[in-house]
C-alpha cells in the first residue's frame, strides 16, 4: 500500500491535505481560545452579549477541522490501488474559511443553476445607523425582521413599477453582519430579478431608471416603526434620526445586469455569502498576542489584541439553524416547489454547461472542480476513479494509522469535545440540493 499523497512530488498537480495548523490564523485562535473562553464575561460580554454555546462549539470543530488526527476517510484508486487519507471537515459558516470557502461555491453553482432566471437583475444593498446596530448584535432575531422590511419595500417598489396585476418579483437575500474592518454592521445583500413575473411565469422588466435611495425613507420608516414596537426605540430617538440630514439608512442598488452574464451572477451570488473575513488580510504576531488586519484596500490597516480579535470575529458566527440566505417570492422554495411539480421548465439557467461529463456528473464534476481545483476523487498516478473505501472514526484506529504512516498531526493530545463526523466529509462527494435549514423560506 502506499499512502504517499502527503509527500507528493512537486511536479504532480494533485489533492492535497492542507495542513490548517501552520496557518497563522489557526495559530492565533490555538494560542488564545481558552484565555478568549475564561475571560469573556468580564472582558466582552458587556460589548457582545452572554457567550453564545455556538461560538465555543465553533472554535473546537474549526480547530480539528482538517487534520488528520480527528479522523479520516480513505481513499483508493480502483485501478492502481494508490491510496491517501482525506481528513474530515467541520462545515462551520464564517469561522472556519475553509469551509466556508466550498460553502460560497456551492452556493455560487446552486444559485444559478436552480435558482437565478435569465432575466436583468440588480444588486441591493441595505445597511442601517450605527445608533441601532446594537440591538440586532444582542438579539440576532432582529436579522430576520431586517431582511422582512427590505423584501417588503423591494416587493411593493416592483409591483407597482412594474403595473401588472398579480406579478410576482424574485430575489435572494444574504444577511451579512460584518463590515470592512470586522466591526459589527448588520446588512443585507439582495439579489433581485428586476421586474416579476407573471402567472404563467412571463417575466416582466421594470422600468430602467431605478434611483435606489429613493427607496430609503420606506425601509427607515418600517424599520424604526419595527423597533418601537419591539420596544428597543422611543419616539425620541426616531425623531431625532429622522431629522439628520443623512439618517444612517442606506439603500444601495447597482445597474442592471443583463440577461445572459452568468458569470457576473455567479460572481455577485458568490460576494453577497462570503465569509466575514479574509486570513490574506491578517498577520498574526504570536510572541505579543496581536494580531494586524489590513482593510479591503490595503490602504489601512488595524491592530487588536488577539483575544478582542477572536470576540470580534466569533460575533459574526451566526446562530445554530440561524437562516442567512433566504429564496424570496418567485424564488422561494414553496414557489420553485410549485413549479417543479407542474412540470414547468425550469432549464433556463444562467450558467452554460462546460460539457465535459453527462447529466447529473456533470453538475458534480464542476462544482468538485470548482472546490478543490483539483479532484480529490480523481487518481493523480493513472487519473483512473478513487473511492472512499472506509472512514477511520475510532480515535485508536486514528492514532494508529497515521503514527504507522510516519505522519506528524499529533500534536495536541486534547480529544475534542465533540468529534467531527463521517457523514461531514461524505456531504462533500455527494449531490446536496440545499434544502438545510439555511435556504428556507420565510
Ligand atoms: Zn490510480
Ligand atoms: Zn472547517
Amino acid at each position: 500500500m502506499s499512502l504517499d499523497t502527503l509527500a507528493v512530488s512537486k511536479n504532480t498537480k494533485e489533492y492535497r491535505c492542507r495542513k490548517p495548523q501552520y496557518s497563522p490564523y489557526y495559530r492565533c485562535i490555538e494560542d488564545n481560545y481558552e484565555a478568549f473562553e475564561r475571560i469573556y464575561d468580564s472582558k466582552y460580554q458587556e460589548k457582545y452579549g452572554f457567550l453564545r454555546p455556538i461560538v465555543s462549539k465553533v472554535i473546537y470543530q474549526y480547530l480539528d477541522c482538517g487534520i488528520l488526527a480527528n479522523g479520516f476517510a480513505r481513499v483508493k484508486c480502483r485501478n492502481c490501488k494508490h491510496e491517501y487519507l482525506l481528513a474530515f471537515s467541520c462545515k462551520r459558516r464564517h469561522f472556519c474559511l475553509s469551509c466556508h470557502a466550498k460553502r460560497v461555491v456551492q452556493f455560487g453553482e446552486f444559485a444559478c443553476s436552480n435558482v437565478l432566471k435569465n432575466v436583468p437583475h440588480r444588486h441591493f444593498v441595505f445597511s442601517v445607523p450605527k445608533i441601532i446596530r446594537i440591538y440586532f448584535l444582542f438579539d440576532r432575531t432582529l436579522l430576520k425582521d431586517l431582511a422582512k422590511i427590505a423584501w417588503e419595500v423591494l416587493s411593493c417598489y416592483y409591483k407597482n413599477t412594474v403595473g401588472k396585476e398579480n406579478t410576482l418579483p424574485a430575489a435572494i437575500c444574504s444577511i451579512q453582519t460584518f463590515g470592512d474592518m470586522l466591526g459589527y454592521n448588520p446588512h443585507l445583500h439582495i439579489l433581485c430579478a428586476d421586474g416579476g413575473f407573471g402567472d404563467s411565469g412571463i417575466f416582466y422588466a421594470a422600468a430602467s431608471d431605478l434611483d435606489g435611495p429613493s427607496l430609503e425613507p420606506l425601509f427607515r420608516h418600517k424599520i424604526l416603526s419595527m423597533l418601537k414596537r419591539r420596544g428597543l426605540t422611543g419616539d425620541r430617538v426616531i425623531e431625532l434620526i429622522s431629522n439628520w440630514r443623512h439618517s444612517g439608512f442606506n439603500v444601495y442598488s447597482s445597474d442592471r445586469i443583463y440577461p445572459g452574464d452568468g458569470q457576473s451572477m455567479e460572481n455577485i451570488a458568490r460576494y453577497i455569502i462570503r465569509a466575514s473575513f479574509s486570513t490574506e488580510r491578517l498577520n498574526y504576531m504570536a510572541s505579543e498576542s496581536r494580531v494586524i488586519y489590513k482593510s479591503k484596500t490595503g490602504n489601512d490597516t488595524k491592530e487588536f489584541d488577539a483575544l478582542d480579535f477572536i470576540a470580534s470575529i466569533t460575533s459574526h458566527i451566526p446562530n445554530r439553524n440561524e437562516q442567512t440566505v433566504r429564496y424570496l417570492g418567485y424564488y422561494s422554495n414553496v414557489s420553485r416547489g410549485k413549479r417543479k411539480k407542474q412540470g414547468a421548465c425550469e432549464s433556463d439557467c444562467v450558467i452554460e454547461d462546460d460539457g465535459c461529463v453527462k447529466g447529473a456528473n456533470k453538475s458534480r464534476a464542476r462544482l468538485i472542480k470548482k472546490i478543490y481545483e483539483v479532484d480529490p476523487l480523481t487518481c493523480p498516478k493513472c487519473k483512473g476513479q478513487m473511492r472512499i473505501i472506509a472512514f477511520i472514526e475510532d480515535y485508536k484506529v486514528i492514532r494508529k494509522i497515521p503514527d504507522w504512516l510516519g505522519i506528524d498531526e499529533f500534536r495536541r493530545d486534547r480529544p475534542p469535545p465533540e468529534r467531527l463526523q463521517a457523514a461531514d466529509l461524505f456531504d462533500d462527494f455527494s449531490q446536496n440540493d440545499y434544502t438545510d435549514c439555511d435556504y428556507r423560506d420565510y
